[in-house]
């Protein structure tokens, strides 16, 4: 099972209750090859929400919006339920939306709000990859599904 962004796969979940939705991607999830997931939603944080950044406050990642509201906790529990729901089935690749605070791997938002990026991974993205999870974007996964053929 590969777990994927719910938002590529077509769920509104994005912070502007938008979605990013990416056809093949979403029919992974209607084949049921895949499982959408949302950290952030999972984390208890509703669609719409402020949009939020990672930074680096003595040392420690920070996860807060515009006016410095600390949303860490909330994004740290989406990461761990994926994880958890990771381990549960065994998943040990990803399709995660690029430079997002929870799901970007190898490259986010640097904290400024300015939409400039930095090297870095979103906090799911992070715990995911700790625990050896393959994790590909939206933009480079088909060579992820071309290993499993
Ligand atoms: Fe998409 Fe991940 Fe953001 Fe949820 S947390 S909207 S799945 S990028």
């Amino acid at each position: 099972m590969i777990i994927v962004s719910a938002c590529l796969a077509g769920c509104e979940c994005r912070y502007d209750g938008k979605s990013n939705e990416i056809p093949e991607i979403k029919q992974l999830v209607l084949e049921n090859k895949a499982l959408a997931l949302c950290p952030e939603v999972l984390g208890g944080l509703g669609t719409p929400r402020i949009s939020c950044e990672i930074v680096q406050v003595n040392n420690e990642l920070k996860v807060i919006d515009q006016d410095k509201n600390d949303y860490t906790s909330q994004f740290t529990k989406g990461a761990e339920i994926v994880i958890n729901v990771a381990k549960a089935l065994n998943c040990n690749m990803v399709i995660l939306k690029a430079n997002s605070p929870s799901c970007g791997y190898g490259k986010i938002y640097d904290g400024s709000f300015t939409g400039k990026h930095r090297k870095g991974n979103g906090l799911t993205a992070e715990l995911l990859a700790k625990n050896g999870v393959q994790i590909r974007n939206e933009v480079n996964f088909h060579s992820l599904l071309d290993n499993e053929k």
